[in-house]
């Protein structure tokens, strides 16, 4: 790995660095689908990957490799594989690493398009799939049988935040013979890095903080080398590949990802304390506050509560719509880990397809309001929010 250092903030703005002829300070962007060579045998002996280099950029681009690797010395893995977005890591993942007949158990509290891929694609090849209360770690085990390849989740779930023990988790994983993949989107390894508490694989949605100003698409699967081996292979055939221009503008937002989580988590637990004592709202979620039933399971796994908090309010829908609507700073759109505070109505927009008992299951209330807080003026996200 080009460059890496010991500090994750030496890390965020110089690992994967690797500097062209010219001696760019910046790093370069490589925007070229393919690569020449001196001669016809190093032609031969690239294709062959007998001489490692560059091919073609569908699967080897230097401002791509960049990105990889100053993303893997982030998570402390031993390799990353970037995709065209978060949607293609997961993909990449099942596809490459499962075959007709696993199983796999899913966190019931996952991204909704996740699921949708699971049940509508995944399954349609071969794949078994049970789904699972996220922090209950019975359920995991009930779920678990002889031809289990995987567990899936994300913690803090969306919208709810809920959390699981990352750690007594991959115990069970282990014990199962089961791989733990978890998708990171949330904490990002500013805040959290599950490889330390024993995952195997970690995907991203670099769409999200990891760009943190709201600009591209992009994905990402890190874990052991002989794993993203497989996976690289499948990225290498099917083309689920991140553009370098994507890579490049990921690069930059990397090397601002830790003080924007940190200033975007303040925000929020002074936002989830206002909220708290606030007699129009009845329930507040934020992994931050005492009054989260993992408080302590996030504080052992977590440097901050993250900068993703719901809340209901009394009244249900027809008040939290007009909350929303009464909002002039903070953008209503269901996108988040931007530098601009979101705010949406989880029941009518990310979970709309559900039915109404599948929301009560889930426990997405029609007064729930989820905002995923940006970095503009803590008192101007209060004030604008006028509860
Ligand atoms: C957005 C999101 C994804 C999907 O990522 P895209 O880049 O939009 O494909 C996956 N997981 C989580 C947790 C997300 O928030």
């Amino acid at each position: 790995m080009k460059n890496k250092n010991k500090n994750f903030e030496t890390d965020a703005v110089r690992a994967g660095i690797e500097r062209s002829q010219f001696g760019e300070h910046s790093e370069g962007l490589f925007l070229t689908s393919s690569f020449v060579f001196k001669d016809a045998q190093e032609a031969a002996k690239r294709f062959s990957g007998e001489e490692p280099g560059n091919v073609y950029s569908r699967f080897t681009n230097p401002t791509t490799k960049a990105f990889e690797e100053r993303l893997a010395a982030l998570e402390g893995a031993e390799q990353c594989i970037a995709t065209s977005s978060g949607m293609s890591a997961i993909l990449a993942t099942f596809m490459a690493l499962c075959k007709p007949g696993d199983h796999v158990v899913v966190s019931k509290s996952i991204f909704g398009t996740s699921v949708q891929l699971f049940n509508n694609f995944l399954a349609k090849w071969g794949l078994s799939i049970s789904f699972v209360d996220l922090p209950d770690l019975n359920s995991w085990e009930e779920a678990t049988m002889k031809n289990t390849k995987f567990y899936f989740l994300e913690t803090p779930s969306n919208p709810l935040t809920e959390i699981v023990d990352l750690k007594k988790l991959s115990q069970l994983a282990k014990s199962k013979k089961v791989k733990l993949i978890v998708d990171n989107c949330f904490c990002t390894p500013a805040l959290q890095k599950p490889i330390n508490h024993g995952a195997d694989i970690i995907i991203h949605s670099a769409t999200k903080y990891l760009d943190g100003q709201g600009r591209c698409l992009g994905g990402a699967v890190l874990g052991k080398k002989r794993l993203m081996n497989e996976i690289y292979i499948f990225l290498r055939n099917s083309g689920v590949t991140l553009s370098p221009f994507n890579a490049w503008v990921f690069l930059k937002g990397l090397e601002t990802l830790k003080i924007r989580m940190n200033q975007q988590s303040d925000n929020a637990i002074k936002l989830a304390t206002y909220l708290e004592k606030n007699k129009k709202i009845s329930k507040v979620y934020y992994p931050g506050l005492k009054s989260h039933p993992q408080y302590k399971t996030a504080l052992r796994q977590q440097s901050s509560g993250g900068a993703v908090l719901s809340f209901v309010v009394n009244g249900g829908q027809k008040v939290a719509w007009q909350i929303i609507n009464k909002t002039k700073v903070m953008s209503i759109t269901a996108n988040l880990g931007d530098t601009k505070t979101t705010i949406t109505h989880p029941a009518t927009t990310t979970h709309s397809r559900l039915t109404q008992e599948q929301r009560d299951y889930s426990g997405i209330d029609n007064g729930l309001v989820r905002i995923a807080v940006g970095l503009e003026h803590i008192d101007d996200i209060i004030a604008d929010l006028n509860i």
